[in-house]
């Protein structure tokens, strides 16, 4: 199954105005059988103390009900062409787990799968967005953890906190971008990897044991401050050979991005050698 189970479109702040017809359209030019919805959903109010930034993170409140019923109509309409899932990309809310809670209580039977992705940890001044800047990461994240294996300590333990929440989902959800916490690694002091490793490897047992999966996210290949995917391949392939259910993502934030390097992510070992990749079917 040739599956982008990672996209974003118009409802999303920082991304292109493009329709969600344009995302769809290119996964049918480029041969795939299923393209998965994930937009962001809105936000806690006064979650960021930068309410600026805020704004550009999240749709309002107002527009869930609307992207959901657009990406019904998308999904009906191309139906005969592409298997177009509805979903959300919902943010672990450390603290505030009732909000997303309340967002499955309003619409569940309308969302048929979530990614869930840590995207916000404690640091300088409240909740801080982890994959904003560089410099952000460094003065707002780092400084206040002091060394970068504090940090990504606290980063999986949260990916834990995360799971822990997931497997309690009235629908079936899978774990984003295992290591953002990587996207600005090559501005940002190094760590050793084995630190990475070890977590990896707790959060694939805790996928496999709570039933969820695993988005294997290419769209830090293309940054200069990451050229890498989430996870790095070494450990998306052992995430594939322990069984954890993988499904590619492209993270589009514009049309042209759908699909985006689906080919390093075939080049997978355990992918390659299987008869086919449709472990999650
Ligand atoms: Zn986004
Ligand atoms: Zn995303």
């Amino acid at each position: 199954m040739k599956w982008d189970g990672h996209t974003h479109g118009p409802y999303c702040r920082h991304g292109s105005d493009a329709p969600m017809v344009d995302y769809i359209d290119r996964a049918i030019d480029r041969g795939f059988e299923r393209i998965s919805l994930t937009e962001h959903p809105p936000l806690p109010d006064g979650w960021l103390e930068d309410q600026a930034v805020q704004r550009t993170l999240a749709m309002p409140r107002a527009d869930l009900s609307s992207y959901l019923r657009d990406a019904w109509t998308a999904k009906e309409r191309f139906a005969d062409r592409i298997d177009v899932r509805v979903g959300l990309e919902v943010d672990f809310l450390y603290n505030n787990e009732q909000f997303t809670w309340n967002i499955f209580e309003q619409a569940h039977a309308f969302i048929e799968e979530v990614i869930v992705s840590v995207h916000f940890l404690p640091g300088i001044g409240g909740v801080r967005c982890i994959d904003l800047t560089s410099h952000d990461a460094a003065t707002g994240l780092l400084a206040y953890y002091g060394s970068m294996e504090r940090l990504v300590e606290i980063y999986f333990e949260h990916q834990e906190q995360a799971i822990q929440l997931a497997k309690t989902f009235p629908v079936p959800a899978r774990l984003g971008h295992a290591t953002l916490i990587d996207k600005f690694r090559r501005d940002l002091p190094a760590y050793d990897p084995l630190l990475r490793r070890e977590h990896l490897q707790r959060i694939f047992s805790m996928l496999l044991e709570n039933g969820l999966s695993l988005d294997v996210n290419t769209a830090g290949l293309s940054l200069s401050t990451c050229a890498s995917m989430y996870p790095p391949p070494e450990d998306a392939a052992s995430a594939l050979a322990m069984g954890v259910p993988c499904v590619f993502g492209s993270d589009a934030h514009a049309p042209d991005a759908v699909g985006r390097h689906y080919e390093t992510y075939e080049q997978l070992p355990s992918i390659a050698s299987l008869p086919g990749d449709d472990a999650v079917d």
